[in-house]
């Protein structure tokens, strides 16, 4: 699969317990099919500790992209978790793509 923001061809997938995310190993944004990232915030931090990792690119993170799996034009909308995360979410096929450092950030907000 393609990219939705460095276009580079290099989303490679990653199993996590009953769970397959597309990660890029280019921007370390992450692919997420529908209902995927919440079951993920809901793991414990060691089962996701391969998300949370990798470097936050600012300039990727305004850019708006097309949705991996179907090439519709991602919404930006803010995340439920935390407010501060805008969330490209496709329309269609309801897949979530979090640019890198953006897992971590939703990942240390959903707890008290
Ligand atoms: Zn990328
Ligand atoms: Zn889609």
């Amino acid at each position: 699969m393609k990219c939705p923001k460095c276009e580079s061809e290099t989303l490679v997938g990653l199993k996590l317990e009953e769970v397959a995310v597309d990660r890029c190993s280019s921007c370390d944004g992450i692919w997420f099919d529908a209902h995927e990232l919440g079951q993920l915030l809901a793991e414990d931090a060691k089962q996701v500790a391969s998300l949370r990792r990798g470097g936050v690119r600012e300039a990727l993170g305004g850019k708006k992209g097309n949705c991996p799996r179907d090439a519709g034009e991602l919404l930006r909308v803010y995340s439920a978790v935390e407010k501060t995360v805008i969330l490209d979410a496709c329309p269609e096929c309801r897949g979530i793509w979090l640019d890198g450092g953006e897992f971590e950030k939703l990942f240390a907000a959903r707890r008290p």
